[in-house]
């Protein structure tokens, strides 16, 4: 008897619907879709791939059938999986098809005969990854690997609402969500738009380089993050909850318990030594360090009592960088911190930033025109004309030795 397509597909919805409201975690939940999927189509063999933004991977969190693809991580854009999240595209290779986009290690995880299809799990703010089927020895028929994609992103969808946070790897710990934020000015009476609908998850323990050229949104973007400014339209999520119209003094306590701020400009307190300018920022802070392990941090124990005019530039950035960590921020915003600086001390001061926040756990946002800096980072957004036109990883970020400008 032919099986009824709509059936199988509003059947599957159902289920996935309930699998969510019912599981205790997410991962739970996704486990248990990629079970009703595999029974409904049905097909002998499916995994669930997501990506780690703050690494760089991809790893598999549940698996039907006798392949062996759990425990298995690739590198962001490798084999199929990393193809089909990379893409944001589906993926069906017919039973004898050359199986050329696998990697070594899926070919080897025993993968089933017949057709393979990878379907994404994305939403318009993203791809988390995607869904792998497998059947023994038939194919595919475009109406199954519609619902296989349709179900995926109502998966993506589900994953998306109910909290990506559940999950093990970088997206359990996201901090905050941007979502279709805009800004306007007014200039002489004509209004621009110069952030135009950018949509950005932030993870815990990330380096995200924010980078384009000068006049294109960067500064705007990183001082909405830092609750400096208020985005004209859009949605904020901080820790899940909605922070898109915040007062004067939920915007302040937000800075001050959450932000580390390091300018191009210094900005050192120039009638303050270098201890005193970071007691300065410690002293109002809920779990600082001390004062002396944070000049200890950049190297400049000797340097505590000297004022800033008696610091190079190189020194009076380390001081800023001590004195954004010392408070123990969730995060670091860096708006072109090594802009004023020559290429030597520019490296000298980003190998203390990347060495300070992987030490403290610190999220570091850096602002950039210099695309060499943007191979440091885990993952790089581009924007141009207020708009991110571009994202991509860093499967291997490198270290500031490792650059040359
Ligand atoms: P970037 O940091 O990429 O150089 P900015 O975010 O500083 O860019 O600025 C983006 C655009 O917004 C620029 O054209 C800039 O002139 C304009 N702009 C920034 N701040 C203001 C402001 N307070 N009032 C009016 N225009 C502004
Ligand atoms: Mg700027």
């Amino acid at each position: 008897m032919k099986k009824d397509i709509d059936y199988v597909f509003v059947r599957t919805v159902w289920s996935i619907t309930e699998a969510f409201h019912s599981a205790t975690t997410t991962a739970d939940g996704l486990v248990a879709c990629l079970s009703y999927l595999c029974d409904a189509l049905p097909c002998e063999q499916g995994a669930i791939w997501l990506r780690d933004v703050t690494g760089g991977f991809l790893y598999v969190i549940g698996e039907e059938g006798s392949s062996e693809l759990t425990g298995l991580c690739l590198k962001e854009r490798e084999g199929a999986a990393g193809q089909v999240i990379e893409k944001e595209e589906m993926l069906y290779l017919e039973p004898g098809a050359e199986r050329t986009p696998l990697s070594l290690s899926e070919r080897e995880a025993g993968l089933p005969e017949g057709a393979l299809l990878w379907v994404p799990l994305h939403t318009p703010y993203g791809c988390f990854g995607c869904i792998q089927l497998g059947t023994a020895e038939r194919p595919f028929s475009p109406e199954e690997q519609l619902l296989c994609s349709r179900c995926a992103a109502l998966i993506a969808l589900d994953l998306e609402e109910k909290g990506i946070d559940a999950l093990p790897g970088g997206f359990r710990n996201r901090i905050m969500s941007l979502r279709h934020i805009s800004k306007d000015y007014s200039n002489g009476g004509k209004i621009v738009r110069v952030l135009n609908s950018v949509s950005l998850e932030i993870f815990k323990n990330e380096f995200l380089v924010i980078l384009g050229e000068s006049g294109s949104g960067k500064s705007t973007l990183l001082n909405i993050i830092g609750c400096m400014i208020r985005p004209t339209e859009g949605t904020i999520l901080v820790d899940g909850k909605d922070f898109s119209h915040p007062s004067e003094d939920e915007m302040t306590e937000y800075r001050r318990s959450s932000i580390g701020f390091v300018f191009q400009a210094y900005n050192l307190m120039p009638t303050l030594t270098a201890l005193e300018n970071i007691r300065f920022i410690t002293e109002t802070s809920d779990n600082p360090m001390k004062e002396e392990e944070a000049l200890a941090m950049v190297g400049l124990s000797d340097r505590a009592d000297h004022f800033p005019s008696a610091l190079s530039g190189g020194e009076q950035q380390r001081v800023a960088i001590a004195r954004a960590i010392a408070k123990s921020p969730r995060m670091i915003l860096a708006d072109e911190p090594t802009a004023a600086l020559d290429a030597d001390t520019g490296r000298e001061v980003l190998a203390i930033l990347q060495k300070a926040v992987k030490e403290r756990g610190t999220t570091l946002i850096m602002v950039t025109h210099n695309a060499e800096i943007a191979r440091m980072a885990n993952r790089v957004i581009h924007v141009r004309n207020g708009r991110i036109a571009d994202v991509h990883m860093n499967p291997i970020p490198l270290q500031a030795s490792e650059l040359s400008w």
